[in-house]
């Protein structure tokens, strides 16, 4: 239904409009213009208006806004994609980030596979349908969301709004480069920073004071066990789970004893377990692995997603895609989709590999691909047919 020329003419137009996650927008990135999804956000709503959607905006953050959209359908059938608007940053890309170059048959840039791609694809479609007159056959809804790379709040904020507005969504797409695998699970994450403060002294005179570093030695060597415990039991549907302190800053000078060590820490989360009940364990652990105090602090917690990889829409998408449905090694917005009805899946176009890294693409034929599906989805083309 849609040339590849014009694909991928859509994804370098969005490479080229610079979406950075603020918290990650060095120089390079400010060299183009602010930090967040604003100016992205901005031609979306104007994109999908002009498409003949029905455009809500929403600012999740300051400065920060997602845009929803919806387009009625033939049937009472309900269709959603979450397809997160912000990228990781550039500061280590070797050469301009947000060119958009169209070569080698791939699309160039920070954003290219994660995840203007599966964006592209979307308004392709959606400016074709409009030109044509044609319907989509489920209702649509289009969440363009803010905050997925870093704080995770554009999904969750989507989330409620569907709730608010009573929407009954039947399939939830997350966009994110699966390769056009239907990912049917992958774990959540809970993640936490510990502070453990001991007592500064001269290192002529360590007994005067309380080491932090070797507290938080304790704890680290308490974690590592507990990941190697981990190890030993028995796989579930995905996976077993795993513990990595992270991150460790300590210690003021080389001849002070440290008064203060941070770690940071990441537990990765099974399905049926509670984020917040595994960081309540953890630090537990941490206090009895040392009698100096540790403070705690939460940065994220995230449940695991897993559905059966036999539920209908996930067989279909395993049929048009010719991929077995999967669980996935890393995290997705499909967490913040849990509570609503109906069924999820995460699948996009590109490999996860390209994503985050120095030099980001996608290639055009696996466009072409997910063009393809979501046509099926929508209703677009007959099965079978030639989208
Ligand atoms: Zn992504």
């Amino acid at each position: 239904m849609i040339p590849a020329p014009a694909l991928a003419a859509w994804l370098s137009r969005l490479v080229q409009i610079p979406s950075v996650t603020p918290v990650q927008a060095g120089p390079k990135a400010l060299a183009h213009g602010p930090a967040g999804e604003a100016r992205l956000a901005e031609r979306l709503a104007e994109w999908f208006q002009q498409f003949g959607g029905q455009v809500t905006v929403e600012e999740v953050q300051p400065g920060r806004p997602s845009v929803y959209a919806l387009w009625s359908g033939r049937t009472d059938r309900w269709a959603a994609l979450d397809v997160h608007t912000d990228t990781v940053g550039v500061e280590q890309m070797d050469d301009d980030p947000f060119s958009g170059a169209i070569r080698d048959g791939r699309v160039w840039g920070r954003g290219a596979v994660d995840t203007k791609a599966s964006l592209a694809i979307a308004l392709a479609l959606l400016e074709e349908m409009d030109r044509r007159g044609i319907q989509p056959e489920p209702n649509l809804l289009i969440g363009a969301t803010v905050d997925e790379e870093f704080g995770a709040t554009g999904a969750p904020a989507f989330a409620a709004w569907i709730q608010r507005q009573g929407l009954v969504i039947h399939q939830l797409m997350v966009a994110e480069p699966t390769g056009c695998v239907p990912v049917h699970g992958h774990k959540g994450v809970a993640r936490f920073e510990l502070t453990v403060h001991g007592e500064a002294a001269h290192t002529s005179q360590p007994e005067r004071g309380k080491n932090a570093v070797v507290a938080a030695a304790r704890i680290v060597l308490a974690y590592q066990a507990e990941h190697e415990r981990l190890q030993t039991l028995p796989p579930t549907a995905l996976g077993r789970a795993n513990l990595t302190v992270a991150q460790i800053q300590g210690g003021t000078g080389i001849n002070v004893v440290p008064d203060r060590c941070r770690l940071g820490v990441d537990r990765r989360v099974l399905d049926g377990e509670s984020p917040s009940h595994l960081i309540d364990e953890l630090y537990a652990l941490a206090q009895s692995a040392t009698p100096l105090p540790v403070e705690i602090q939460r940065l994220r917690e995230m449940d695991a997603f897993l559905q059966p990889p036999d539920a209908p829409w996930i067989r279909q998408l395993a049929a048009w895609s010719g991929h077995q449905p999967a669980v996935a090694p890393y995290g997705t917005n499909a967490w913040a989709y849990k509570d609503l009805p109906g069924e999820t899946v995460v699948m996009g176009p590109g490999s996860i590999d390209q994503a985050h890294a120095a030099q980001e693409w996608v290639a055009i034929d696996q466009l072409e691909k997910m063009a393809g599906i979501y046509a099926r989805w929508w209703g677009l083309a007959e099965d079978g047919a030639a989208a």
